[in-house]
């Protein structure tokens, strides 16, 4: 099967309005005739399927959490871009596309992220008119603040909780939709299938979370907006919930796996604190605008307590190597940076595994208040977590694994090579490439649920005219059944692991051998240690409870059972890109100073994956990448 993205010709500027054109449309008193399966209730999933119940579709939507407003988007705290120019300082639709080809080092499709940037101002007027409040200057107007990788202030937010006042806005559309009937919400619901029939998405097999009883959902396009599979790490920012099932799934039907390699460390994170720990807390991108990144310039200071030590002697290494960008260079950038200040020995606290972000000279420049009313909760979130007022002693910071840019591959359409099966959101590859800048994953989920879907899948519907299949297919009852078996497996093992420990081993060997720095010998490792990790799972793991109630800890079990899986493909994928991009570092590539070395020659390309069977070696599908427009450079932040 050949890789078709499906973009269309003609200039890029003209790209999205001459395809929206193109497309074929479904007439108003038609599309009622249309199901269509939600699968996901975040951002991506909430705003596709409120768009397309008012569209006029019959639309079910599903969630693992007891509520839509619950989803992992709630999370978000610093941001989301727009090419307003609100700030006239320079901003335009070209620019945002500009900075964000380039922040993903060159390995995005450029249509995509045009067509990204081109609707982001659209987004925002759509949640204005929603009501998210976003903050405002003085006057009144909307306000922007800056994140990483751009040198204009693009950034609107509501405090540190963007996404969930973004949410609560697509939440609101969702639920007008639910009392109008259009939308059949379908909370603690998990999908654990998707079912193909003709070489076409036709359903789901989902699995009730507090019965265990476990049904088919039919409809004529199922779209997954999952999120991301940062947890297959175990330690990450993501919450605990989230998770690779649904896309791993859909990939054994026959979706591509794209870029699972992409993994976004974000540099900004509470420090690991021990061997206990479950979960790592973000502390926002946005808190970079005005807090300088430091180390001791001597390994000897590290242990002093920083108010003591001279400005003569701190090295704000960020500011140092990075003139132009200095706090706010990418996330990629900034975190390896300051592995390697860790490495040479000059980390503080615990562990040495840890810099200082300071506001000290922010809050004598602006004053306290001014720090309090824009940064007040991370603060206080800080301070439940470590203890530590941050407004006295500047915050301890160490990157950890944020966001997934990898993901089920998708057209232009944002249809996954299985047709009828549309990826929305973080679930799909599509438009951050090899490094996500920050406050552009809530921009992407929002364009494809309120501005892109919702052209594309009708013209899917006109083109294919759909059959009806029923829940009674028997491809639906064999997919059920495997179901049932896998469930009955995990509880029947009965052995001595818990599936956390089994999880947590296998985090510390991805983190230690495929995190912020990659190598071919430590990845070998991992490729060999998985399969023996996988084998352990299903025979050891211990599964308590039983399948006829609430069971979280089965529930777990099976995303820990994907992830033990797709845990080979994500090392396989970073093996074989044999050089370094974005968050993909691969020690053997890189500069004399130590920055990414890309190999535009060999590697300009989306890796999408083809499953082959669980022992089998996937089949490598390249998308190349073709830039008509910007020229393909090395990213400099200097
Ligand atoms: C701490 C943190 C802060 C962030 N801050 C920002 C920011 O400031 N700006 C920015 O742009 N980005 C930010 N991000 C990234 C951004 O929040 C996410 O990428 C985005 O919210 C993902 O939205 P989504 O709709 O794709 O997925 P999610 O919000 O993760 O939603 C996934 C949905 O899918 C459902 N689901 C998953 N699997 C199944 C299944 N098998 N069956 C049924 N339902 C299922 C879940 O129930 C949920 O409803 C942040 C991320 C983190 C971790």
């Amino acid at each position: 099967m050949s890789l078709d993205s499906k973009t269309p010709s003609g200039p890029l500027a003209a790209k999205w309005d001459q395809h929206k054109f193109d497309l074929k449309l479904v007439n108003p008193a038609n599309k009622r005739k249309f199901d269509i399966i939600v699968v996901g209730s975040g951002l991506a999933g909430a705003s596709a399927a409120a768009s397309l119940a008012e569209l006029g579709y019959k639309v079910k939507c599903f969630c693992f959490q007891d509520s839509p407003r619950r989803a992992h988007s709630i999370a978000a705290q610093g941001g989301i871009n727009a090419a307003k120019n609100y700030q006239n300082d320079g901003d335009s639709v070209y620019r945002l596309f500009y900075d964000t080809i380039k922040g993903g080092d060159f390995r995005a499709r450029e249509a995509n992220v045009y067509r990204l940037a081109q609707v982001s101002g659209s987004i925002i007027d759509q949640c204005v008119a929603q009501g998210v409040p976003f903050a405002r200057e003085y006057g009144g107007l909307l306000s922007n603040r800056s994140f990483g990788g751009a040198q204009v202030s693009r950034t609107f937010y509501a405090r540190g909780q963007t996404g969930q006042q973004l949410l609560l806005g697509a939440y609101q559309a969702l639920c007008r939709q639910i009392g109008l009937g259009t939308v059949e919400m379908f909370p603690r619901t998990e999908m654990l299938d998707v079912v193909v029939v003709d070489g076409h998405a036709k359903g789901i097999v989902v699995r009730d979370l507090v019965s265990g009883e476990i049904t088919s959902h039919s409809a004529d396009a199922v779209v997954l907006a999952t999120g991301g599979y940062g947890n297959v790490f175990f330690l990450s920012t993501n919450a605990k919930g989230c998770n690779v099932t649904a896309t791993w799934r859909a990939y054994k039907k026959g979706a591509f796996f794209a870029n699972p390699c992409y993994t976004q460390i974000h540099p900004t994170c509470i420090p690991v604190s021990g061997e206990h720990q479950s979960k790592l807390t973000l502390m926002s991108e946005s808190l970079r605008n005005d807090g300088r990144v430091w180390v001791p310039k001597r390994k000897e200071d590290c242990a002093k307590a920083p108010a003591s030590i001279p400005e003569a002697d701190r090295d704000y290494f960020l500011e140092r190597k990075y003139p132009s960008f200095g706090n706010l260079a990418p996330r990629d950038i900034s975190s390896r940076s300051a592995k390697e200040v860790c490495d040479e020995g000059r980390g503080v606290g615990p562990g040495g595994l840890g810099v200082y972000l300071d506001f000290a000279d922010a809050i004598k420049r602006l004053g306290l208040s001014v720090v309090r009313e824009r940064y007040g909760n991370l603060f206080d979130m800080y301070e439940k977590i470590t203890g530590e007022n941050a407004y006295d002693v500047p915050m301890r910071i160490y990157p950890a694994v944020h966001y997934t840019m990898g993901g089920s591959w998708v057209d232009y359409n944002l249809m996954s090579s299985l047709p009828g099966l549309f990826v929305v959101g973080e679930a799909n590859f599509s438009d951050h490439g090899a490094n996500r800048l920050g406050a552009s994953a809530l921009m992407q989920g929002l364009a494809d649920g309120y501005f892109v879907l919702p052209y594309t899948i009708g013209n899917y519907f006109a083109s294919t005219k759909p059959a009806k299949v029923a829940t009674s297919h028997p491809e639906f009852k064999k997919a059920e059944e495997a179901i049932r078996q896998f469930t009955n497996r995990l509880l029947s093992i009965k052995g001595k692991r818990t599936p956390t420990s089994l999880h947590r081993e296998l985090g510390k060997l991805l983190w230690e051998k495929c995190g912020m720095a990659r190598n071919e010998a430590g990845l070998k490792e991992a490729l060999k240690r998985i399969p023996e990790l996988r084998q352990e799972f299903w025979k050891n793991v211990n599964v308590t409870g039983e399948n006829g109630d609430l069971n979280q800890s089965l529930e777990y079990a099976g995303r820990v059972a994907d992830f033990m899986e797709f845990a080979e493909l994500l090392c396989t994928d970073a093996l074989h890109r044999q050089e370094s991009c974005g968050g993909h570092f691969r020690e053997e590539f890189q500069t004399p100073e130590g920055e990414a070395k890309r190999d535009d020659e060999h590697f300009s390309y989306v890796a999408a994956w083809e499953y082959q069977g669980l022992d089998k070696a996937p089949v490598l599908h390249k998308e190349q990448l073709v830039y008509e427009e910007v020229h393909m450079s090395t990213r400099s932040y200097k």
